[in-house]
Order: structure tokens, then C-alpha cells, then sequence
């Protein structure tokens, strides 16, 4: 694991940035991973100005996102959906056609599992996976005690997810309960994986995902068996990294 500490959330923001910005150039047909939550979200903004400077193109990329809710279409505004559009898809030149979502439908997603997989199989594969980490060391929605080898999956939100996300809804009892996500096997096989953490809410997951046991409790564990992962972290999320012991 590549980590690269940094001061804050804005330096975060703009580090990862650039590094994809990079990929982009050398790939103008790269294949992305997104991700959704607070995290990304300066990220997003750093992508949409060096697009409106004329640096970077997406018109060639693909994109697949980590997960979306069950039950949330794309035009409800917590939908992972309707985030993506509004934080990024909207503002860039990225081609409608190839930016993918879960469906949240409820009646499409025992299907949309399998879909999902072999549309990013027929993309030739993520060349880039952007992850942020949920408090309980989560990736996408692979909650605590995920196989390692399953690949798109319905699940079971944890109570600690429900939780952190109540703060985007109106109340806690308005949050899904449920969704379709990435599993830890369809993470893994993107070539590259940069995961982003910001705050001292995120500390104990990245000691955890660092330091700790390869465990599916902590789910983010498993990228220390990747060869391509670059963890940009700031000072609070680091602040209990042992470094000595890397
Ligand atoms: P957050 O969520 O960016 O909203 O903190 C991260 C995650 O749950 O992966």
C-alpha cells in the first residue's frame, strides 16, 4: 500500500485529482470507479475545473459506480444516481451512454447483479477505482463480514452505515435499508485503486485497514493483498497509523 499523508481535505481533493487527471492523459479511454458520499465530493470539483481549464477531456472515458440504494431511483435526490450527476456528470463532457449505476429498482436488481458485472467485464475491466471508507472500515456497501470473493451483490445496510447516512435524508427511518454494490471480488480486479479518507471520524478504519488483521470485519483490509493501491489520507484520518509498523 502506497499512502500518501497529506494535510487536509482540500489537499486531498486535489492530490487525487491530479493523479487521475494523469490517467486520463495517458488513457483518454480509461475506465473509472467512482464513489459517492462527502468524501469525493472536493474531488469532484477539482475534476470539473481542470475540465472547464481545458486540461482534461472525459469524453472517452467509461465509468462504473461502486453502489446505489435499493429503492431509490435516479431522480431521487439521495440516490447515488442523481449525486453523480449533480457533483460531476452534469458539469464535465462525459457521454451519458457511458457513465453506469446499480439500478435501484427494487424489481430489476436480482438481474442487475450479473449485468453489472458483465458490463464492466465488457469494458475491459476498472483501470481506476476511486474508494472512500465508512467508519466501519466498509468499501462500496461490503459491509462488516462480506465474503472477500463476492462480486456485485445485493446487501444489507449496517446499522453503523444507516447511521453515518441518516445525515443526507431526513430522518434515519427514510434511509434504505438495503443496496446494490461492488463486491470486494469486483474491487480487487480494478487495476488500480486509490482510496481517499479525510477526518478523525475515519481514524480507527485506516489504522485498522493498515495496520490491522486481513479480516472481512474490516472489509477495507483486503487492499493490502492488492498490488496498486494508493491511500491519500490526512492528518486526522491518519492519526492512528502506526507508521513504524508498515
Ligand atoms: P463518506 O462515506 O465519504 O460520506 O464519509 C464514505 C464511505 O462510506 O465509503
Amino acid at each position: 500500500m502506497n499512502i500518501v499523508k497529506v494535510k487536509d481535505y482540500e489537499e486531498m481533493s486535489q492530490k487525487a485529482a491530479h493523479l487521475i487527471v494523469g490517467h486520463i492523459i495517458s488513457k483518454a479511454n480509461l475506465v473509472l470507479g467512482f464513489a459517492t458520499g462527502s468524501t469525493p465530493i472536493g474531488l469532484y470539483e477539482y475534476l470539473i475545473d481542470f475540465y472547464n481549464k481545458g486540461i482534461v477531456s472525459f469524453k472517452d472515458i467509461k465509468s462504473f459506480n461502486l453502489d446505489e440504494y435499493l429503492g431509490l431511483e435516479i431522480n431521487h435526490p439521495q440516490s447515488y444516481g442523481y449525486f453523480m450527476k449533480k457533483k460531476l456528470f452534469d458539469h464535465i463532457d462525459i457521454k451519458e451512454e457511458n457513465w453506469k449505476i446499480p439500478s435501484g429498482k427494487i424489481g430489476s436488481s436480482l438481474n442487475e447483479c450479473s449485468k453489472y458485472e458483465k458490463l464492466i467485464s465488457a469494458a475491459g475491466g476498472i483501470d481506476l477505482q476511486i474508494l472512500g471508507i465508512g467508519r466501519n472500515g466498509h468499501i462500496g456497501f461490503n459491509e462488516p463480514d462480506v465474503k472477500f470473493e463476492t462480486e456485485t451483490h445485493l446487501v444489507e445496510l449496517d446499522e453503523q452505515t444507516i447511521l453515518d447516512n441518516s445525515r443526507f435524508f431526513n430522518n434515519i427511518n427514510e434511509v434504505p435499508k438495503k443496496a446494490i454494490s461492488m463486491g470486494i471480488k469486483t474491487i480487487m480486479r480494478s487495476k488500480n485503486i486509490i482510496l481517499l479518507a479525510s477526518g478523525s471520524s475515519k481514524a480507527d478504519a485506516v489504522a485498522g485497514m493498515i495496520n490491522g488483521e486481513i479480516t472481512p470485519n474490516l472489509p477495507a483490509s483486503v487492499l493490502q493483498l492488492h498490488s496498486n493501491v494508493k491511500l491519500i489520507i490526512d492528518e486526522k484520518a491518519a492519526a492512528k497509523i502506526d507508521f513504524e509498523k508498515i
